[in-house]
């Protein structure tokens, strides 16, 4: 078999991804990136980062956009196209995408997740039309309306907040009897007062004429019940991004990849940094720590 062509790919150009590029990078290594969409991942429908990460601007955009040009500055190599399958042999890795093959020593994923949908009649139907899951860009739109978020963590009251700015009423939607958001956002949404919870209500349906007009939701009473919303938003949690993973990387209950404390995935010189990774703690910052731990990792094995 023939060299590979890097010492390291990563998939994925979010946070985690393209911190562990840079850092990889500075190092010494030859890097490349992988992106099915536009860089920056998640991060980019923040408009307001909290906390803001030490070196970052203040939205996601900013974030992202830095990250990006130190990678380009330190010579990565970024790559417009999807990973459609990995396999690791004889200490490399190749990678499949639409466009051809690659190889690298080591590769780190960091694919990111996906919000997950409800999975309602109506979902699909009116999206773009009041359906929407990013509050900082479809907000605006609902000046003085009234919307609904669904969920009770901290994304769903973060999400909550930021259309408390627009919105005249904001009905927060959540399955269980109490959040699980952290004491923090929990504090600032019921100090909102265009805020309203309504503990143990589920969503059947989502109804209305050319946009969404109403949400049929039923109640711990099991009665069914309409909210008069123009929009409405889901934060019920991630799924990670891992259809194109081998079977023999492990996975934990919810899909995610599972590491050793260096980042380490079942297979060779497979890494995992990230929302994709089993115990990642949703943060920016925990997302930045595995891609430094996972990059080190990589540079040890590669060069130690
Ligand atoms: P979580 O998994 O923490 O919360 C999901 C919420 O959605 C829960 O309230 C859950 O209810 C509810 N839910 C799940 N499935 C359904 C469903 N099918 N129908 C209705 N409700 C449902 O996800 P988040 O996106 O809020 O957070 C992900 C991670 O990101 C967390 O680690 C979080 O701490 C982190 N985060 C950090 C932020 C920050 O630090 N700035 C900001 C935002 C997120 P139930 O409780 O009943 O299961």
């Amino acid at each position: 078999m023939s060299d590979p062509q890097f010492d390291l790919i990563v998939i994925g150009e979010g946070i985690a991804g393209l911190t562990a590029a840079r850092v990889a990078a500075r190092q010494g290594l030859s890097v490349a990136t992988f992106e099915a969409n536009i860089f920056g991942g998640l991060v980019l429908n923040v408009n307001e980062l909290d906390p803001v990460p030490p070196g970052a601007g203040a939205s996601g955009t900013d974030y992202a956009s830095t990250l990006m040009s130190e990678c380009s500055e330190a010579g990565v190599v970024s790559h417009s196209e999807a990973v459609e399958a990995l396999a690791g042999a004889n200490g490399a890795v190749t990678l499949t995408t639409a466009g051809g093959t690659y190889s690298a020593r080591a590769v780190i994923v960091a694919s990111g997740a996906k919000l997950k949908r409800l999975g309602v009649p109506g979902e699909e139907e009116y999206a773009y039309k009041g359906v929407s899951q990013c509050a900082d860009c479809d907000g605006p739109l609902f000046q003085g309306a009234e919307v609904a978020v669904v969920g009770g963590g901290d994304s769903a009251l973060q999400e909550a907040l930021v259309l408390a700015h627009y919105a005249d009423r904001v009905h927060v939607l959540m399955r269980s009897a109490a959040p699980r958001a952290n004491a923090g956002w929990l504090a600032r949404a019921k100090a909102e007062p265009k805020i309203v919870f309504h503990p143990q209500t589920s969503v059947y349906r989502i109804e209305g004429g050319p946009m969404v007009e109403r949400i049929v939701v039923r109640g711990a009473d099991g009665v069914e019940q309409t909210l008069a919303c123009a929009g409405l938003f889901a934060y019920i949690g991630l799924e990670p991004n891992t259809a194109f993973l081998p079977t023999d990387i492990k996975r934990d209950g919810s899909g995610r990849v599972v590491t050793d404390d260096k980042m380490g995935t079942a297979v060779a010189n497979v890494l995992a940094a990230g929302a994709v990774r089993s115990g990642d703690d949703g943060t920016l910052a925990g997302a930045a720590r595995d891609a430094e731990i996972a990059a080190a990792s990589a540079f040890a094995s590669l060069r130690g």
